[in-house]
């Protein structure tokens, strides 16, 4: 029978991607719903030493595999190390992030061991009468909120994006299970040889891990009058975001674009500037803690999931918030995040 909620524990190059942790998180109440554990699996070279880590952070256990092979990424030997843990230990779930890795690696392993996959998701729950996994995500072109079972097979499975689930705290106190998976691997499992891992020089700062975003849409009306919105987010200290428009108009990078094709963010404070409140623009930023929105139509949706809304030209606006906030600060002479 099979049984426990598995998470697979993406690290790169030592290091646990934060998205892990933000599932086991969520594999934790899945797991407690079902009067089950979280396993999470780890592979990598030297893999071994992060296990705690994950313990740590709420893995009840952790399944690891070291091999030289396991050392950077590459589909063949990693779906092959799932799938092997899938028919060792048939678990009755396994999440993964839906990163580049992520989104490789399970599709694969779901047509392997034959059963679902539902990619994307936004939200994960078991239903009380039949203890299947509900998982919902958006649908036709974000028009439709779909929750997806997957009845007959098992695992199921799922992907989850970086910023949509949350981690709970690390308790270094918390003690688990540390288990080798049993299984042959060789040179001979790689179809591919990596020759030369590159990395992209990291100058941009992610708009998921700031805490303060002022985000931009259609009416900022072009890529100069983002300018006042930069000023702003360096004020309050900030970054600027974008909804999709923007981003098609070239205005601004896609690296900056919140919500269903964008980013998920979660900051402490978002405030949207000249953006109408489009679902799959919602879909990315109404989790943040607290929403302030600037739009000049007073029936704009975005308004529906704002803390705090003003109506307004925001070229009148955000220049004078600007200028009140500056004061402020050398008034006060703090940090802005203190005001
Ligand atoms: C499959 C799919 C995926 C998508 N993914 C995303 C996504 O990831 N992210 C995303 O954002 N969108 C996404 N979209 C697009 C989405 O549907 C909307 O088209 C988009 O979010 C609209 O952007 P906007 O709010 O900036 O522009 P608009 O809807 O044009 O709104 C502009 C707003 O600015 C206000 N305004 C205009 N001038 C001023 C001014 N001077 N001062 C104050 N307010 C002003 C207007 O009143 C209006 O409310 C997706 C769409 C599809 C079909």
């Amino acid at each position: 029978m099979s049984q426990n909620v598995y998470v697979f524990a993406e690290q790169r190059d030592g290091c646990i991607q934060k998205v892990t942790l933000e599932l086991i998180g969520k594999g934790k109440e899945l797991a407690n719903v079902l009067n089950q554990k979280v396993v999470a699996i780890l592979l990598g070279k030297d893999s071994k030493s992060l296990a705690q880590i994950l313990i740590e952070y709420g893995a009840d256990s952790v399944r690891y595999l070291d091999h030289p092979v396991l050392a950077e990424y590459t589909t063949e030997p990693y779906t092959k190390a799932i799938c092997e843990v899938v028919k060792q230990d048939k678990p009755e779930i396994v999440l993964y992030g839906a990163t580049a890795i992520g989104r490789d690696l399970a599709p694969r392993v779901s047509a392997r061991v034959h059963t679902g996959l539902t990619a994307d998701c936004t939200k994960l729950e078991i239903d009380d009468t039949s203890q299947n996994l509900y998982m919902t995500r958006p649908a036709f072109g974000g028009n439709i909120m779909a929750t997806i079972a997957c009845e007959k097979h098992r695992p199921q499975m799922a992907t989850v994006r970086p910023g949509v689930m949350q981690a709970i705290d690390r308790d270094s106190a918390r003690v688990g299970l540390i288990s080798e998976i049993e299984m042959d691997l060789s040179e001979a499992d790689m179809n591919v040889k990596i020759l030369e891992v590159v990395k992209e020089e990291k100058k941009k700062i992610d708009i998921c891990e700031a805490k303060i975003l002022v985000a931009g849409g259609r009416g900022v009306g072009n890529a100069e009058n983002f300018k006042i919105l930069n000023e702003l987010a360096e004020v309050i200290g900030g970054e600027t975001a974008a909804s999709r428009s923007p981003v098609d108009e070239g205005w601004i990078s896609h690296d900056k674009q919140v919500g269903q094709t964008g980013k998920t963010v979660r900051p402490d404070l978002y405030i949207a500037c000249g953006i109408s409140g489009a679902i799959q623009h919602v879909a990315g930023m109404e989790s943040a803690e607290y929403i302030i929105s600037i739009n000049k139509n007073t029936t704009a949706p975005i308004f529906d999931v704002s803390d705090m809304g003003i109506i307004g030209d925001l070229n009148v606006i955000i220049p004078k918030l600007t200028a009140k906030l500056k004061k402020r600060k050398e008034q006060m002479g703090v940090n802005a995040c203190q005001i």
